[in-house]
């Protein structure tokens, strides 16, 4: 077999297991593990992205900041490439969620190519889970605020491909 398939593979079976115990947010509250996939397939199957170093992050983008997986755990298993680009788009969540937000929309436009792709797919994806099946007990106006934010981030990595910047558009859409 190839080894980016047998790479894809154990990233993504990785990333099972370090999400195994959580739930998305929206009120379907499908297993974690739908949300990485989600974004690794879009960058695969509708921007066209062929770099594995790049699905790889996708599959892995979530694990050190909601899981107990250290940066040092992913280079030993995925190599040193992968852990910078999983490590470049995970918060600080020692910071506060307005202070990580900020911070979001003031770092993006400094980020690594294959970091931008990421954050992009990342984002096109919570909005259409938030549009499809918004978080329980969001307010109209917390929905709304969620879209205007990541618009904000975007708007800073979105020269990095037009077609995951009109896919962005597209999801942006349905802001409710
Ligand atoms: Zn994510």
């Amino acid at each position: 077999m190839q080894p980016a398939l047998q790479t894809l593979l154990a990233a993504a079976s990785f990333a099972a297991h370090k999400h195994r115990d959580q739930r998305r947010k929206g009120a379907e509250a499908s297993p974690y593990i739908n949300h990485p996939l989600a974004v690794a397939n879009l960058l695969a199957n509708e921007a066209g992205v062929e770099d594995v170093t790049t699905l790889v992050a996708a599959l892995l983008h979530d694990t050190i900041e909601d899981t107990a997986t250290t940066a040092e755990e992913i280079a030993a298993r995925f190599g040193a490439e992968v852990a910078a680009v999983v490590m470049e788009v995970t918060d600080d969540k020692r910071l506060p969620k307005e202070e990580r937000k900020r911070r979001q929309v003031d770092h993006a436009g400094a980020l690594s190519h294959r970091a931008k792709l990421v954050k992009l797919a990342d984002k096109i994806c919570n909005l259409r889970d938030m549009a499809g099946a918004p978080p329980a007990g969001w307010p109209l106006e917390r929905r709304r605020e969620y879209f205007e934010w990541a618009r904000q981030v975007v708007d800073r990595v979105r020269a990095v491909s037009p077609r995951l910047g009109a896919l962005f558009d597209e999801a942006y859409t349905q802001r409710p």
